[in-house]
């Protein structure tokens, strides 16, 4: 029996068609971030987040993102209708759905298909709020849709960093660092902090280097 016939027992019995759940090509349904956490002693809720509708409810068990930041990208100042987007970086195993399983909606962007493709665009299917983005191994979720207990929970969830600023709509002086395209791996411009635009000017003389050396070593081969 696989891992999740349970799961896709209960789904069948709470009316889901067979064609909707058996099979490989219906597995991702039953696993994180779609898997359900009842009855799981392992999941602590600490979070809960919901669309603007209220049909999709969820909640978090990590206390802290892994990173949170601010994407100045074509795409999400698009799909997010906005200037630009908040996102919080999760484990596909810190977040349970407790409503709304069957009212998801998806976007690939470049296939620009609504299948279950991966990395995809999930949301409300309904009130059409942007719940999260599933990449392969990680969710990127809106803060904007978890109710925060005070400013000590919100501040967890605070951006380290503005990423593709240089597509930006607006200047934002926040002192944050700032990117031009993905951190790290980007130039850093406008206010980001003095010190670490000269550490990343260093990296970015020293990559400078390493490529004109190895191309010498080509050379000589
Ligand atoms: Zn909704
Ligand atoms: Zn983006």
């Amino acid at each position: 029996m696989s891992p999740t016939q349970p799961e896709k027992n209960s789904a069948k019995s709470n009316g889901h068609s067979n064609e909707d759940v058996d099979g490989e090509h219906n597995e991702w349904k039953f696993r994180a971030p779609y898997k359900v956490h009842d009855n799981d002693p392992n999941f602590k809720a600490l979070y809960e987040g919901s669309c603007h509708c209220g049909k999709v409810q969820y909640q978090l068990s990590r206390e802290k993102p892994i990173s949170a930041k601010f994407c100045h990208c074509s795409t999400c100042q698009v799909l997010h209708g906005a200037p630009f987007q908040w996102a919080a970086i999760f484990h596909k195993e810190d977040i349970n759905f407790t409503h709304g399983h069957s009212d998801l909606g998806w976007y690939e962007s470049s296939e620009k298909t609504t299948r279950h493709k991966l990395p995809c665009k999930v949301s409300c299917a309904y009130c059409r709020s942007p719940i999260m983005d599933e990449g392969r191994n990680m969710i990127l979720l809106f803060p904007s849709l978890i109710k925060f207990k005070g400013r000590g929970e919100k501040e967890k969830f605070d951006p380290e960093c503005h990423m593709f600023y240089g597509n930006r709509q607006l200047d934002i002086k926040d002192g944050r660092p700032k990117w031009t395209g993905i951190n790290g791996k980007s130039e850093l411009v406008e206010d980001s902090p003095v010190e670490m635009v000269r550490k990343r000017k260093r990296e970015i003389e020293e990559e400078k280097e390493k490529g004109v050396e190895g191309e010498k070593k080509r050379e000589k081969i």
